[in-house]
């Protein structure tokens, strides 16, 4: 394996790997202290994922949440992982997205039966990693929630949003994903969408799309990463 063994960050690959130290004051314990969580998780974000008011105020109801901006230890943590192929990484990055999803979730409204689906990544990038980041995460997050994990999406080629420009990459956000055509839709689950970055929040919206024309109803999304 080609790692890149430069440690540009302040995180390094056996912090990634030893599991019981927090990653912002390397405090034994958990990977993420309660004092580091307090600080690093000051805006739990929760608007809608499609018309991106504040959940209470919109009739869509498909809240996403995300506990942290994209910056500093959180934003290195997300690179490190992606970039420098740290695999270790993914459960360390599952238990902070799991801060960010509420531990009633879902609420007695919805159904209790919850399927994570993650947003597929285009194939080029798994290969070159060597692994599906976002499969991983959502196994892990599976493991911490009792959830299960279903690949309900594909994407559709041509929908590479490097170097485009921002209209561009919402057109081509916007037909990114499909419908596999080994997944049954169950009505009555709830479906939580995973990323790990929400920049525009086009691959989102895309992405609920697809999931509401197959006829889900209760959908919900994570992201790790917020921009400030
Ligand atoms: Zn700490
Ligand atoms: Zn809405």
């Amino acid at each position: 394996m080609g790692f890149d063994v430069k440690i540009t960050t302040r995180i390094s690959i056996l912090d990634l790997i030893a599991p019981h130290s927090c990653r912002g004051c390397g405090a034994l314990g958990n990977i993420m202290c309660e004092r580091c969580k307090k600080y690093n998780s000051k805006s739990i974000l929760k608007m809608c994922a499609r018309c991106k008011k504040p959940i209470s105020s919109c009739c869509c109801k498909t809240p996403v949440y995300s506990a942290f901006y994209r910056e500093g230890l959180m934003k290195d943590l997300v690179e490190e992982y992606k970039y420098h192929s740290i695999r270790a990484a993914a459960s360390a990055l599952a238990e902070l997205l799991n801060l960010a999803i509420p531990e009633d979730f879902p609420s007695e409204s919805d159904s209790y039966d919850v399927s994570i689906i993650p947003l597929p990544t285009i194939p080029k990038h798994i290969r070159e990693r060597g692994f599906d980041h976002m499969l991983l995460i959502a196994k892990e997050l599976s493991l911490i929630r009792k959830w299960k994990v279903e690949q309900a999406l594909v994407r559709n080629k041509n929908t590479v949003q490097v170097g485009a420009d921002e209209k561009t990459r919402k057109l081509q956000a916007a037909s990114a994903y499909q419908i596999s055509e080994k997944w049954l839709l169950h009505p009555q689950s709830t479906y939580l969408l995973l990323d790990d970055v929400w920049t525009t929040g086009a691959s989102m919206e895309a992405a609920i799309s697809v999931l509401k024309k197959a006829g889900a109803t209760n959908i919900a999304s994570a992201v790790i990463l917020t921009p400030r």
